[in-house]
């Protein structure tokens, strides 16, 4: 495939060139000036981080995004999905609406603040999906958030960083991943969950599995029972029996496949490109606060490396492929879980390994790059592109 452009400005800033002017100069280079008609409904698809990570996604980012849509006469509408799995603790949540906007809230993520409504893209329970067939290797059906059929301008709008399960959590996972519903979500995970012990059921009185399913489709007589002809596998039963009945009597088998799951998210990327138009969408990568966890673990660690700047694209593909190139060329900050490697070296492989499955032994994942061929061999976009400066300033 040939060469795209990812256009980039740096974290040089000074005044009147904050990083919020350039964000501008970016929206100008990738032609959202002349792309957002009137009345346009514009999706901002983003994340806002989980509660208690604090190197998540900064609120006046998104408020900047926001203003520009309106400058232009659209209406900006801020996107999320719902996260799989109940939380614990304070604001935990990301699995309903309810859930996420009260956690989202917390984190500086309101109507108010925003200055725009805020969406779940698929919904309350995450099931508000329409359905997007394609020849994948693994996925036949992609459950694409049903609002985005609403869209005439969809903005992913990414922070850029380190993912434990597919290595990294760029553009491609926000596609594959953050527009889905839970059906494909959980699906990517390990198509054959939930799985029942029924042996280690509390029984009757625990029931908490029972209050938190979608579908109804548990019954605990004497222990736990699933009709899975209503299962729409959304995890919720798993997560709440772990982590509030502090029982493995409903579990998943996520984690034993990263390739795999890798893969199945890059072909729910294809079906949510391809599904929803591709000539809609506009990508933005952020990469400050870059750390080797994804905003949705409720800890943040330590920058990798300082802030890079902020990348812009129309191929979601070239976008991931320069940020990963350019993280690795920039100095590790040793106390980081870089530790002591030298520029240049594979940053995410290093900080996000995985255990060898017989022996427990872990190995510097190879995930990211898998993302980045895959998605070019599905045809989503080129791995090579040409980086271009849209700084006008010298840094100050
Ligand atoms: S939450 Fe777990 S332990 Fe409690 S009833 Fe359900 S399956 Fe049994
Ligand atoms: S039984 Fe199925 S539908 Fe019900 S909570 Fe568990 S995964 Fe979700």
């Amino acid at each position: 495939m040939s060469e795209s452009d990812v256009w980039f400005v740096n974290r040089q800033v000074g005044p009147r060139n904050s990083m919020l002017d350039k964000l501008e100069i970016l929206w100008k280079k990738l032609g959202l000036k002349k792309a957002i008609k009137k009345d346009a409904r514009v999706f901002i698809k983003t994340h806002f981080g989980a509660y208690g990570n604090l190197m998540y996604m900064r609120p006046a980012l998104l408020r900047k995004i926001v203003d520009l849509v309106k400058q232009e006469g659209g209406m900006p509408i801020l996107a999320e999905s719902a996260g799989l799995g109940y939380g614990s603790g304070l604001y935990g949540g990301r699995t309903t609406a309810a859930e996420y906007f009260r956690m989202a809230a917390a984190n500086g993520y309101t109507i108010g603040t925003m200055g725009a409504p805020i969406v779940l893209l698929d919904g309350y329970w995450g099931t508000d999906t329409f359905d997007v067939v394609i020849r994948g290797k693994h996925v036949k059906k992609v459950e694409v958030g049903m609002a985005l059929r609403d869209a005439d301008v969809i903005i992913v709008f990414t922070h850029f960083k380190g993912h434990g399960g597919t290595g990294m959590g760029g553009t491609l996972k926000n596609l594959g991943i953050g527009c889905v519903g839970k059906f494909s979500k959980t699906m990517m995970h390990g198509p054959q969950n939930p799985i029942v012990n029924a042996e280690e059921c509390k029984g009757a009185e625990c029931s908490k599995c029972v209050d938190v399913c979608p579908t109804r489709c548990i019954t605990v007589d004497p222990k736990v029972e699933i009709d899975f002809s209503r299962c729409i596998h959304c995890i919720h039963c798993v997560s709440v029996c772990r982590s509030q009945a502090d029982s493995n009597a409903i579990t998943a088998s996520w984690g034993g496949d990263p390739m795999g799951s890798t893969e199945r998210m890059i072909e729910n990327a294809l079906g949510v490109v391809d599904g929803v138009g591709r000539d809609r969408f506009y990508y933005f990568n952020v990469a400050l606060d870059i750390s080797q966890t994804c905003d949705c673990a409720p800890f943040g660690p330590m920058a990798l490396t300082p802030d890079l700047g902020i990348f812009a694209s129309r191929d979601p593909v070239a976008i991931d492929s320069a940020s990963i190139d350019m993280l690795n060329e920039a100095q590790p900050i040793t106390v980081s879980a870089c530790g002591d490697i030298e520029p240049g070296e594979d940053k995410l492989a290093i900080t996000t390994p995985w255990p060898d499955p017989h022996t427990g032994e872990k190995t510097p994942t190879q995930c990211h790059l898998r993302q980045i061929e895959y998605a070019e061999e599905l045809g989503i976009g080129s791995k090579k592109y040409k980086v271009r400066s849209a700084d006008k300033r010298k840094p100050t």
